[in-house]
């Protein structure tokens, strides 16, 4: 079935502000599948962050149409896009965004605990059976700078699927880490969109990232193919 749906996904930086119009998105058609695991192609400056941003309901559109999970998030408020935000989507980014004085358990659980406004044993046991999930189970109670950074990748996977969400956008998540440990990143990935029907759309440069994932989408002249 069908997660989301973008039609004609247009975003221009600077319009209006007297500076250089950068038109980035023109026309942009994407639409994912529940379960898909795509890797999100183009060069530098191509327009991937601004699509993820907008997938992410972090920025919105100059203009088009985005559906997910049926909901049409261009006429949705800030408040409604924030529900939707915290309760459908998670976020992987290239530089992992730790706390560095709290443990892995402790950044696994903060953003559910500042959401729910408190921390519960739930949330505790979840983010616990996540840290297992992504290898970390001897890990839980190191600070975030004790982890290399393979493992602070693998806690901040383990941070975006702590409120079960449909879809995980994860922007460069290998592109600090050596292709060892990006190799690992990508396998955990993978079980995870395997077990879980977890939707993936990953953003990378790196071809051979790539080549691991079912569906290749590639970004360029501010449309995607
Ligand atoms: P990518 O992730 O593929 O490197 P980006 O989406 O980051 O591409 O950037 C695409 C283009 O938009 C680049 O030319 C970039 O300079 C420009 N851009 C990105 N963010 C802004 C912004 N906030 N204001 C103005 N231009 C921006
Ligand atoms: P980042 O670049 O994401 O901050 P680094 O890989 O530079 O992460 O590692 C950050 C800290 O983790 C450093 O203090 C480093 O000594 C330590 N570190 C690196 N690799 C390991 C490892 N395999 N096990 C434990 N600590 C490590």
């Amino acid at each position: 079935s069908t997660l989301l749906e973008v039609r004609n996904l247009v975003k221009t930086y600077g319009e209006g502000e007297g500076e250089a119009e950068t038109r980035v998105l023109k026309g942009l058609n994407l639409t994912l599948a529940t379960g898909e695991l795509s890797a999100l192609l183009g060069p530098s400056g191509s327009g991937k962050s601004t699509l993820l941003s907008i997938l992410g309901t972090l920025m919105q559109p100059t203009s088009g149409e985005h559906v997910m999970l049926g909901q049409d998030l261009t006429r949705a408020g800030d408040r409604d896009l924030t529900e939707f935000r915290n309760r459908h989507i998670g976020f992987v980014f290239q530089f992992h965004h730790l706390l560095p004085d709290f443990t892995a358990l402790e950044n696994v659980i903060f953003p559910a605990a500042v959401q729910a406004g408190r921390e519960t044993a739930a949330a505790r046991a979840r983010g616990r059976e996540l840290l297992v999930r992504v290898g970390l189970e001897s890990r839980m109670d190191f600070l975030a700078t004790k982890l290399s950074g393979g493992q602070k990748q693998r806690v901040a996977i383990a941070r975006a699927l702590m409120n079960q969400p449909e879809l995980v956008l994860a922007d460069e998540p290998t592109g600090n880490l050596d292709r060892a440990s990006a190799t690992q990143v990508m396998a955990l990935i993978a079980e995870i969109n395997q077990n879980e029907k977890t939707t993936f759309l990953i953003s990378t440069h790196d071809e051979k990232i790539a080549e691991t994932c079912r569906r290749r989408i590639r970004v360029a002249d501010g449309k995607a193919e």
